[in-house]
């Protein structure tokens, strides 16, 4: 995994090298790409707008996950890896901002809306479900993937396949996520047990403190695959959860720039090649997601 999310990094170091030399050829600079076939260049974005700072600045702040595998799990070395960081890669990289000008900050499902809101992040790129009530306060761009809720249970529990078993039972999940509010709304008769990030919820489940995990499939799958067949999925998904890029709410040139981003990397493989290089070393290979550019 290590190597191939490397050969994904050289990936966009490439994309950074090409566009830092369109910038430094003042033919291009002068047709732009308005030109035609000249590739974007990294300052080329309109006066006043988010990109411009950003890239003025050289810098941008990303928020992820640091505790799941597969999508955001931080390394040795305190850099997160998976493939949300990819994705918050690749953004940046449009941006002309390499990885050393990306400082990658911890959210947490519950700080994503406030931190977004207090510009402690730029972007939030952290198994986040785009829904009506979060886009009151955040804007969403994506989605960039579709998840869907499932559980996670012992290896030998045989009780549970579906959220109707949940009645009575001790189940985990995670403060302000969604797959924790659609236990509290559907499945009242459920004990739900809530903490802070996942990963606190995998030695109660050890333990038999707790008898399921809830949250998004990919999520307990990159759990599944670390725990040495300890753990499993029980059942099917019985959500879904279209997985968007947070950003400040109304910075509509911003989300349709990100729009933009993505389609492109849908349609030139980078989306698939992050993937490949990250998750999909576990998961099927998804279907491209299609962006949605909402109206506020
Ligand atoms: N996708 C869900 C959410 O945004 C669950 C995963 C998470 O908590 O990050 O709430």
């Amino acid at each position: 995994m290590f190597t191939k999310t490397k050969v994904a990094a050289l990936g966009a170091a490439a994309v950074i090298a090409l566009s830092a030399c369109s910038s430094d050829d003042p033919a291009e600079e002068a047709t732009g790409s308005a030109g035609g076939e000249a590739p974007a260049e990294s300052g080329d974005f309109p006066e006043g707008s988010t990109m411009a700072a950003l890239a003025e600045a050289g810098s941008i702040t990303i928020g992820t996950k640091f505790d799941q595998p597969l999508f955001g799990l931080v390394g040795p070395d305190g850099v997160p890896v998976g493939f949300d960081v990819e994705i918050g890669k690749m953004i940046a990289a449009e941006l002309g901002i390499d990885e050393s000008g990306i400082e990658w900050v911890e959210t947490v499902s519950a700080n994503r809306e406030p931190y977004i809101e207090g510009g402690q992040v730029d972007i939030v790129v952290a198994t986040y479900t785009i829904n009506d009530e979060r886009k009151e306060v955040v804007s969403f761009a994506g989605p960039y993937y579709n998840a869907g809720q499932a559980m996670m249970v012992m290896a030998d529990n045989e009780d549970i396949t579906t959220p109707d078993d949940l009645a009575g039972k001790n189940v985990c999940s995670v403060e302000g996520s969604t797959p924790a509010a659609n236990i509290a709304e559907n499945y009242p008769d459920a004990n739900l047990v809530l903490f802070g990030a996942y990963t606190d919820c995998l030695e109660p489940l050890r333990n038999g403190q707790v008898d399921v995990v809830t949250t998004d499939n990919v999520i307990l799958a990159g759990y599944v695959d670390e725990s040495d067949g300890e753990f499993k999925i029980a059942g099917d998904p019985f959500t879904e959860e279209p997985y968007g890029i947070g950003l400040a709410l109304e910075d509509d040139d911003f989300r349709s720039w990100i729009n933009d981003v993505l389609e492109a990397s849908f349609e030139d493989g980078r989306w698939m090649e992050a993937w490949n290089a990250t998750a999909g070393t576990v998961l099927p290979e998804p279907e491209l997601p299609t962006v949605d550019r909402y109206e506020n």
